[in-house]
């Protein structure tokens, strides 16, 4: 079955990939035609199913849209659906954690509660759609740790497991992720889109 993910990130793509191996993915990369499509929103909620809506109406297939981000307690919810752009545009996820660090220099332990955030559209051809959020939470480290994933995954301590984000591999990352509760979230929709049953 093919869908389209409305994502230009490859780390994305790849995590969706794992996590819906029976699904066969098409990216914003298959679709160069397509115009850019600007993240107006408000919330991640908005944001992705913006995406969903105009690439399901360009495409005419299944689509999938994520909009996540990192919310720090003690930044307000910073940087939330600024994520990827927090340093600056283009987005750079070396300097949004130089940046990170540095605004939480110095703050303790019990104030650098912070949750990973995914919001996830599903738009149908037939105009059935839903969002789900999925949540994960954890703690901003006071230095990199570890160099898989992507983002600001090696300054995520997960107190479960006792490591960061950055420190996992990718089976592990798609058990417990913010991006695989969403897909959990939203399983009956997924059944019924992909499936047909
Ligand atoms: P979006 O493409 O507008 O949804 O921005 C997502 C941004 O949030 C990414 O560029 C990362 O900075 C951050 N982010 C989202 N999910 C993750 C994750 O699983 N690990 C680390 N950073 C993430």
């Amino acid at each position: 079955m093919q869908a389209l993910l409305a994502t230009g990130n490859e780390d994305k793509a790849r995590e969706f990939s794992e996590l819906l191996p029976f699904v066969e993915f098409l990216t914003l990369k298959d679709f160069p035609g397509h115009s850019a499509i600007i993240e107006d929103g408000n919330t991640f909620e908005e944001n992705a199913l913006k995406k969903a809506r105009v690439m399901c109406s360009y495409a005419g297939l299944v689509t999938l849209a994520d909009d996540s981000g990192l919310e720090v307690d003690h930044l307000e919810g910073a940087p939330g659906i600024y994520s990827a752009r927090f340093a600056g545009e283009p987005g750079n996820d070396d300097r949004n954690n130089v940046k990170l660090l540095k605004l939480m220099q110095g703050i303790p332990k019990e104030e650098r509660s912070a949750r990973f955030v995914c919001a996830l559209a599903i738009v149908m051809p037939d105009g059935t759609e839903q969002v789900v959020r999925g949540t994960c939470e954890g703690y901003i480290l006071e230095e990199l740790q570890g160099n898989k994933g992507f983002g600001y995954d090696p300054l995520f301590y997960y107190p479960p497991l006792d490591c960061s984000f950055g420190q996992l591999d990718g089976a592990t990352k798609n058990r417990i992720s913010h991006r695989a509760k969403a897909i959990q979230e939203a399983s009956q929709i997924l059944k019924l889109a992909i499936v047909g049953k």
